[in-house]
């Protein structure tokens, strides 16, 4: 891919003012020099049959020609956009028919290089979301996802055919699979676009999936969740995908995992995370509360004499599930935050008065005071 490109105008041998004529004119010499099939196995010549193509399709189109010229081959990175070489681009096979298709009455239908097996493709990928709870990722679950994905047909198990019913000899090539137009001292194959390559057509259809051996059908799976599964998470199911065309295989199931937000829990990491506000006296002499963990228990949590507005006390093992690490948890993280009272009795009033005074007279550079109400302003 690398590679230094040729320029345009050297590969199909014309000047750079070169008109539409005297383009088309070189391209239909060169490109009957490389076709494939006047060189069978020359894989050189097949790669210049690509780049005359690729010069053509660029230097026959005005708008594109215009951007090569100003821009050269970097023209061909500016991709997609209006005037972006690959617009409208449709492979060298197309332009190919788009030059020849008068020269064969247009009979041509793209195809130009040798034989084709039908083409046995993998079936497509899937992707579904699981979404859980924060209680359901703690504990880890079985669920069963049903979705819709391309399998092989119920009522004809593939074959297309209803019960019953013979193949035939597909007549338009003759049961090989290949259509051959001769023109002239030009000679072409291509795929047999009626039996798709396969040289035989079945004389009833399935009704089920008229024929094509594929139908949309209802899969089910049971995944098993981890505990401790996180948002995002991917799982990878074998084969859980669609179908392919012509025995191809399944494609692949990716489950990914959703764990929906909490109502009291924040989650960071294996950590939870919750607030409570305590009183400005346990805050100071230090406290004993209770909370419920994820798992509706009761645990102690005891506030240091001291505490300061956002301060954490972590309790240990009361958090999440480390995912694949049996037995192993994360804390429960909770956040003080400090209850200012916003009415008090004039009782109260006077006893937080005197306690302010006390403070002033013991201690008046470093207020404790002054830092609880700091909050309040
Ligand atoms: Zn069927
Ligand atoms: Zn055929």
């Amino acid at each position: 891919m690398a590679k230094q490109k040729e320029d345009y105008y050297r590969v199909l041998g014309v000047e750079r003012s070169a008109t539409q004529v005297e383009i088309k004119s070189a391209y239909r010499k060169l490109a009957m020099k490389y076709h494939p099939d006047r060189n069978p196995g020359n894989i050189e010549a097949e790669e210049q049959f690509k780049t005359v193509n690729e010069a053509f399709e660029v230097l026959s189109d005005d708008k594109k020609r215009q951007l090569y010229d100003a821009y050269g081959h970097e023209a061909a990175s500016m991709g997609g956009g209006p005037g972006g070489f690959s617009s409208g681009f449709g492979g060298f096979e197309d332009i190919f028919s788009s030059v020849f298709g008068d020269m064969f009455g247009g009979s041509f239908g793209g195809g130009a290089s040798r034989q084709r097996a039908p083409r046995a493709a993998r079936g497509n990928d899937i992707k579904q979301n699981i979404t859980l709870t924060l209680e359901e990722a703690y504990s880890g679950m079985e669920e069963s996802i049903s979705y819709n994905r391309i399998d092989t047909c119920s009522v004809c198990h593939g074959t297309g055919a209803q019960e019953g019913s013979g193949v035939k000899t597909c007549p338009t090539c003759k049961g090989s699979g290949v259509v051959q137009f001769s023109q002239g001292f030009f000679s072409m194959r291509q795929t047999c676009p009626d039996c798709n390559g396969q040289g035989t057509l079945i004389e009833k259809p399935c009704r089920s999936c008229r024929g094509v051996g594929r139908e949309k059908a209802k899969n089910t799976i049971t995944v098993k969740i981890p505990q401790g599964v996180r948002d995002g998470i991917v799982l990878r199911v074998p084969n859980g995908g669609d179908i392919g065309a012509n025995g191809g295989g399944y494609g692949d199931l990716y489950i990914e995992t959703k764990v929906k937000k909490h109502k009291i829990f924040q989650r960071d990491g294996d950590d939870l995370i919750i607030e409570r506000d305590i009183s400005y006296p346990s805050a100071v002499l230090g406290d004993v509360f209770k909370v419920e963990n994820i798992k509706k228990e009761e645990v102690k949590v005891v506030v240091p004499e001291g505490s300061e507005h956002g301060a954490v006390v972590s309790l240990e093992g009361e958090g999440m599930p480390v995912l694949g690490k049996a037995g192993r948890y994360g804390n429960l993280k909770v956040v003080l935050g400090i209850e200012i009272p916003k009415k008090l009795t004039p009782k109260q009033k006077e006893l937080i008065k005197n306690l302010g005074e006390s403070f002033a007279k013991e201690e008046p550079k470093k207020n404790i005071f002054e830092k609880f109400f700091s909050f309040l302003f």
